[in-house]
């Protein structure tokens, strides 16, 4: 099974923590990387390809049009070009360079995160509004000027925002598009269509999380317009007026021609994992959610069923059903002090074996592990138990016998 890897002499790890792009993403199923076989089998046009992509992914979304990418920060990087240049080709050659076209991008301070690097990467400017934990309308209203691109929107759970609907009126009285990280809210499958629904003109989802696609693969899905000006912001450009496949534009008179390659250039997808992508993307929207929950429920509940009565180790379930957790997730809270061991201590010595094993470590600073079911293969579970148990009651072996570790 892990027999590329074997040969590469690179250890396989165990992966509790999610869809996580550090450690691989996900797995892939035999029908997906069938598809990615095929597509490899044959050449196709990108543009032809990515049309197609792009019907597909507006029935399952119900936007206008859609758009694959190389990941969700790909696709919101994208998006914050398109916003910007829209489909003149001359901003589309200029960028990162933003001097005379609209660039800024709006966000609540509340929705400030790790990926919005990715709206930067392109040039805009982020302008903030609001407070850490609290923004008014009148203060996004106010931010809009004519140097304004779009508005950027986190649905973050753990702060609080201004809906996104309230967003969206305030964005389109002054025509300013609104771009959506979705890239995590999935599961639930409702949400491939709730941003969208909402009133949201660009939405970035992550194709190698939830989603199960190839793990270099995301999409945009939204408006036509913009969604044309990601394409030319991203399609080889080494074409020529005469047979470019939008070359009917030049004839209308909405492009004057068409761009070089464009700053999205860099961020290349194959059409391997375009079909990928795809295929992957009808398999989640036909998947049965419940029986998909319960299998990770009965994950979940394995690990937590072994570390019952261990001295200094809780475990609690959250769960999507009350509301707790998007994915249902074992919290395992240690008494650091009894087991003479720090969390991080413990994820080390669990990510140290062969394979070794990953737990999410968002609450490690308040002393609690994560067992996130997601990616876990039939089987990992036991795994994940075994080594836990191990860990911790090799632990509380009598102090003296404890050497210094660090
Ligand atoms: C993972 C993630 C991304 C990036 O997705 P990729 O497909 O890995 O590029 C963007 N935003 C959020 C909130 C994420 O969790």
């Amino acid at each position: 099974m892990a027999g590329v890897y074997e040969r590469l002499g690179v250890r396989t790890v165990v992966n509790a923590v999610g869809p996580a792009t550090r450690l691989g993403g996900t797995t892939l199923d035999p029908e997906v990387l069938q598809a990615m076989a095929e597509a490899a089998s044959a050449c196709v046009k990108i543009d032809e390809l990515q049309e197609r992509a792009g019907q597909i992914i507006a029935e399952i979304t119900g936007a206008e049009a859609g758009y694959v990418t190389s990941g969700a920060a790909a696709a919101l990087a994208l998006a914050a070009a398109a916003c910007m240049t829209r489909l003149d080709p001359v901003r589309i050659n200029q960028l990162p360079d933003v001097q005379g076209m609209p660039h800024e991008i709006i966000v609540q301070r509340t929705q400030r995160y790790d990926y919005d690097h990715a709206l930067r990467s392109v040039g805009a400017r982020l302008v903030e509004v609001g407070f850490p934990d609290l923004t008014f309308p009148y203060e996004l209203e106010r931010a809009i000027t004519p140097l304004t691109a779009a508005i950027a929107y986190y649905p973050t759970r753990s702060r609080p925002a201004l809906p996104l609907e309230e967003v969206v009126t305030i964005a389109h009285r002054y025509e300013v598009p609104v771009i959506v990280d979705a890239a995590v809210e999935l599961p639930p499958t409702a949400n491939l269509r709730a941003f969208i629904a909402a009133g949201a003109d660009l939405v970035a989802f992550s194709g190698g999380k939830a989603i199960r696609g190839p793990q270099a693969s995301g999409f945009l899905c939204g408006r036509a317009d913009l969604i044309r000006a990601v394409a030319f912001n991203h399609q080889d450009m080494d074409v020529r007026p005469e047979t470019w496949r939008y070359r009917d534009l030049i004839a209308s008179g909405v492009v004057p021609g068409p761009p070089h390659h464009g700053i999205g250039r860099a961020m290349k997808v194959g059409k391997e994992e375009i079909v990928g992508l795809i295929v992957a993307l009808q398999r989640f929207v036909q998947r049965d959610e419940a029986a998909e929950l319960a299998g990770w429920r009965a994950k979940i509940q394995h690990v937590a069923t072994a570390l019952r009565g261990l001295p200094g180790v809780t475990v609690e379930i959250v769960d999507p059903a009350t509301h707790q957790a998007a994915v249902p997730t074992a919290l395992i809270a240690l008494d650091e002090r009894l087991l003479g061991l720090s969390a991080y201590d413990v994820l080390n010595r669990l990510q140290e074996g062969d394979p070794g094993v990953f737990l999410s470590e968002e609450r490690a600073w308040q002393g609690v592990l994560g067992v996130n079911p997601i990616v876990l293969r039939d089987g990992d579970e036991s795994i994940v138990a075994d080594r836990l148990v191990a860990v911790l009651t090799e632990a509380r072996a009598p102090a003296t016998a404890a050497p210094e570790r660090r």
